[in-house]
């Protein structure tokens, strides 16, 4: 299982450049979701005018479903510069890959709590670190893709694009400059300060 929790409301509203659309996930992120507050706030934010609209909905890390579901939505989606995902990690992963050009922000942080995981299809991986770093690394997790689940960038050992550590693996950190570079967001690496990772936060449930 996971818990999911807002990240704070500064880093939210920051993460709007223009308009958003958002997407609420009711699936296993329930489980301690501050959902009053999720409400509230894209309450606040759509009587700004600040967003397009939202779409609220489950278990958004199947992919099949959630583009027929993200169809319906198609013009909201265009008409935003950012898509704002209030759902756990492998979510947000999903709908960044579907939305490519799309600047997909996480607007959640995941936390690990042991137990069953969901009916998510695990296209994508989470790994609960507590920290999301997805805002930063264009919807690509930096833990899970990379094989040394570096947060700072490539360590400088990947050749012809396959990672050192195993080379049947794309370097992640390859995938994440791509990815960036497509929805010219590259400078988001030059600018952002080095980032510590906590540990605290973080809770290897396969140890237990
Ligand atoms: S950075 Fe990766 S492991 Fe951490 S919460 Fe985000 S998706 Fe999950
Ligand atoms: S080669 Fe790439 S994926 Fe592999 S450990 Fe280095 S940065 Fe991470």
């Amino acid at each position: 299982m996971l818990i999911t929790q807002l990240k704070d409301r500064e880093i939210i509203e920051s993460l709007i450049c223009g308009k958003a659309f958002v997407i609420n996930c009711h699936g296993c992120k329930e489980v301690f979701f501050d959902e009053k507050g999720a409400n509230e706030l894209q309450k606040e934010l759509m009587e700004a005018g600040k967003l397009t609209g939202i779409l609220t909905t489950d278990y958004i890390c199947n992919p099949e479903n959630m583009k027929l579901r993200l169809e319906r939505y198609a013009k909201q989606i265009e008409e935003a510069d950012t898509v704002l995902v209030f759902s756990c990690g492998v979510g947000v992963q999903t709908v960044s890959e579907y939305l490519a050009d799309k600047r997909v922000c996480a607007a959640c942080d995941t936390f690990a709590l042991p137990g069953y995981q969901g009916v998510t299809p695990l296209e994508y991986d989470c790994d609960q670190c507590g920290e999301c770093y997805l805002n930063l690394t264009g919807g690509i997790c930096p833990i899970t893709a990379c094989s040394k689940s570096l947060v700072n960038g490539q360590c400088g050992g990947a050749k012809d694009g396959k990672c050192e550590v195993n080379h049947d693996m794309e370097c992640g950190w390859e995938r994440i400059q791509r990815r960036l570079a497509q929805v010219g967001r590259l400078d988001v690496l030059k600018k952002c300060p080095v980032q510590v990772r906590n540990y605290a936060t973080y809770k290897d449930i396969n140890k237990e």
